[in-house]
């Protein structure tokens, strides 16, 4: 899984109005809570991935 891969999750995975998940609903047809798990593990990636890239530029 690649980072472009994770943006395009956490884009796509976002609440609509009644707080369930748009993407899983328009992907899968499934009435999910936000966050749901494919949001909650692309955040998580996304975070980690950060925080490297935070301590890689540290001097
Ligand atoms: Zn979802």
């Amino acid at each position: 899984m690649t980072d472009p891969q994770v943006r395009q999750i956490l884009a796509v995975h976002l609440p609509d109005l009644a707080a369930l998940c748009a993407g899983c609903r328009a992907w899968w047809a499934r009435l999910a809570p936000y966050p749901c798990h494919q949001a909650e593990w692309a955040a998580r990636r996304q975070a980690r991935a950060a925080t490297r890239r935070f301590l890689d530029g540290l001097p």
